[in-house]
């Protein structure tokens, strides 16, 4: 059958992933929007903010009801955030990418899964200052269970073991400590930025929120790319945060979403950031 058909199996495989991406989406609006508020994300179902009218399974289409409904509540008209087909078509987009480049495989499920999370803390960052512990927490755990079925890529848990022991560790062995690496690390360097800030500044300037988002994203970069995350994303914060500082003439106390920068600049880095470490790396050797 699949010689006859014109749209390959991995045609078909992407669209399916962009779809199931659409649904989680529409998942992960419910968690950006409830658990910073400490509310239960199961229960009730959803309502309009406004006016409490339920909403209705065929207005809760995702995408496709927003834009059928000109992005207003059926009931008063009160309008809906553009936040919610924005994250329903990311999350799409971002499946559909873990499934190109990374083929039908655990690494792809695990960045599918790190992509949702990023999205979650960029959003709950953006809207309320906020990087909720059970995102945090329950993706670390995450980020380790996932380190033990997919192959390890970062490649410091191997060179060390090089050095200390006579043959190497199974991989999942060196897996988990690629991850740990990039836990420790990440979770590491963001504290002492945030505690030297609190040295120069006599104030905090950064959440503990940040030192345990980063504890999570070690946990699925590895060292390398979790060093490069910190990089891209203080660099997409002073740009961006300049820039909207000064289109928006706020005080200098304005509070930047550093987290939002951290979770923009991790996504990149799961599709960009390889070859830009295996380019740095090649440097150094050549020096
Ligand atoms: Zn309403």
């Amino acid at each position: 059958m699949w010689q006859n058909s014109i749209v390959a199996p991995s045609t078909l495989i992407g669209i399916f992933a962009a779809l199931f991406g659409l649904i989680i989406g529409s998942f992960l609006n419910v968690c950006i929007v409830r658990i910073p508020g400490r509310k239960s994300i199961v229960m009730p179902a959803s309502a309009c903010p406004k006016c409490g009218a339920a909403i209705r399974p065929w207005d809760n289409i995702p995408v496709v009801s927003w834009v059928l409904l000109g992005g207003k509540c059926r009931a008063c008209k009160t309008k809906i955030s553009a936040m919610y087909p924005a994250v329903e078509v990311l999350t799409a987009v971002l499946f559909w990418a873990c499934y190109h480049a990374f083929g039908l495989t655990t690494e792809a499920l695990k960045w599918a899964i790190f992509s949702a999370l990023m999205i979650v803390l960029v959003c709950t960052d953006l809207r309320e200052r906020i990087l909720p512990d059970v995102v945090n927490y329950s993706g670390f755990v995450a980020g380790l269970l996932l380190s033990l079925v997919t192959k390890p890529s970062d490649g410091t848990a191997l060179w060390l073991a090089n050095r200390m022991f006579d043959f190497p560790p199974p991989t999942p062995v060196l897996s988990l400590a690629d991850a740990l690496l990039g836990a420790a690390f990440g979770s590491g360097l963001l504290w002492l930025v945030a505690e030297a800030y609190f040295r120069l500044r006599g104030r905090e300037g950064m959440g503990f929120g940040d030192v345990k988002m980063m504890l999570m994203a070690g946990a699925f970069l590895g060292l390398k790319r979790t060093l490069l995350t910190v990089l891209v994303g203080s660099v997409l914060g002073s740009v961006l945060g300049l820039a909207f500082m000064l289109a928006r003439r706020k005080e200098s106390d304005y509070e930047l979403p550093f987290g939002s920068f951290l979770g923009m600049a991790a996504v990149l880095v799961i599709f960009f950031g390889t070859p830009v470490v295996n380019w740095y790396l090649s440097l150094m050797m050549v020096r």
